[in-house]
């Protein structure tokens, strides 16, 4: 299987710091890939360097083969990188609408269609939605670009479970539909098991182990006493 996102020897950080150690992470199209592991284990690092806001200082990132490093944010994005970061990042005082004209682009995804629910509160300022729109406006603002790869963090973060079950089923379909290649950061293990088809469980800013999902949950318990200390 080729790779839309492949992440090679990365050692990444910011200013001095150094954080990642020689991480290598790999998405195809189609694909949901899980970066699980505790706290400060580097998940959100990895997400930030791909959309080149952490500092790298080895290995390589590449999108269908071409290397992101060395580009800016801006000029990732328009490469077709989205990247949800874990507080959404909309803007309160615009409407569903307004954030949506600022993205669409012609043959683009229907945001309005995918989520109805948003369709009803379309001028609505995003300050006064429910944490679960946001997260549904935040999703299809990443989504009506119509990217290669998106990179999620904590998607489920303060949300109902029927919630997440709504955004993680509708991020499954339109992976499995567009080729989408989808790198997601989640710390409810089941939820990333069961929406992932692959996994890595990052520690110390290190690969610790990697498996499908089906290996990881049969592994769970071990991996959890070995790289969780737990
Ligand atoms: P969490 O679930 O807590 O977000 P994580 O696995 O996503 O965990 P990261 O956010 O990638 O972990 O953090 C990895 C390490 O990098 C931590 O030690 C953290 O303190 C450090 N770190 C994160 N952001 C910065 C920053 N802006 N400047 C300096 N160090 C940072």
């Amino acid at each position: 299987m080729t790779a839309v996102l492949e992440i090679s020897g990365l050692h990444a950080g910011y200013g001095r710091i150094g954080v990642l150690q020689d991480v290598g992470v790999t998405v195809a199209a189609g694909e949901i890939v899980s970066l699980l592991g505790p706290n400060g284990a580097g998940k959100t690092t990895t997400l930030l360097a791909c959309s080149g806001m952490a500092r790298v200082s080895g290995g390589d990132i590449r999108l269908d083969g071409r290397s992101l490093l060395r580009l800016s944010p801006h000029a990732i994005a328009r490469k077709r990188l989205a990247h949800i970061p874990e507080d959404r990042s909309l803007f309160p005082s615009l409407t569903i609408d307004e954030h949506l004209r600022l993205c669409a682009k012609p043959g683009g995804l229907d945001v309005l269609e995918l989520f109805p629910e948003l369709k009803k509160r379309r001028n609505r300022k995003a300050g006064v939605l429910s944490g679960g729109e946001q997260q549904m406006l935040a999703l299809g603002r990443a989504l009506c670009a119509g990217p290669r790869v998106l990179l999620v963090d904590e998607m489920s973060m303060g949300l109902a479970p029927v919630i997440v079950e709504r955004l993680f089923s509708t991020l499954r379909e339109i992976a499995a539909s567009s080729g989408l290649a989808v790198l997601m950061v989640e710390q409810h293990v089941h939820l990333a098991l069961k929406y992932a088809q692959r996994g890595y469980v990052l520690g110390g800013g290190r690969v610790r182990t990697e498996g499908t999902a089906g290996e990881l949950a049969e592994r769970w318990p071990e991996i959890e006493s070995s790289y969780l200390g737990r």
